[in-house]
């Protein structure tokens, strides 16, 4: 999409601090994160919300949940801690970019319910 943020991140047109990338999904920071580790995991394809999902994305779910999040939370120190996962969702679900990203974020207590 010509006009989406997160797609121009994924083709290198707008620069942001890789932590990971394959075929399919890229991992960076956040600009302004929220906890002491704070990436997006974000698919390539521009999908814009979990809403969106179609039957073919379903590779690619699984490879983020299975493949990604695992060795990404293990990499950035966070697996044995934990950590958290969160995937706004729309206006109510406080999504902003509307460009499916999850939310890892860990190195601290998370605190709940979320505000
Ligand atoms: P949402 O509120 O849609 O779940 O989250 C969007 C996230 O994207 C926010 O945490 C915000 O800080 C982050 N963000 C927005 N624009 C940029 C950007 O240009 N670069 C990076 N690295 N993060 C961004
Ligand atoms: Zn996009």
């Amino acid at each position: 999409m010509s006009d989406c943020i997160f797609c121009k991140i994924a083709a290198g047109e707008i620069p942001a601090q890789k932590v990971f990338e394959d075929d399919s999904v890229v991992a960076f920071r956040d600009l302004s994160p929220k906890a002491p580790v704070h990436v997006l995991i974000v698919p390539k394809k521009h999908v814009a919300s979990v809403a969106a999902f179609k039957a073919e994305d379903k590779d690619l779910a699984a490879h983020i949940f299975v493949d990604v999040v695992p060795k990404l939370a293990d990499e950035l120190g966070v697996s044995d801690a934990g950590f958290r996962l969160v995937i706004n969702t729309g206006d109510d679900g406080g999504q902003t970019v509307h460009h499916l990203h999850v939310h890892l974020l860990g190195g601290r207590k998370m605190t709940w319910p979320p505000g």
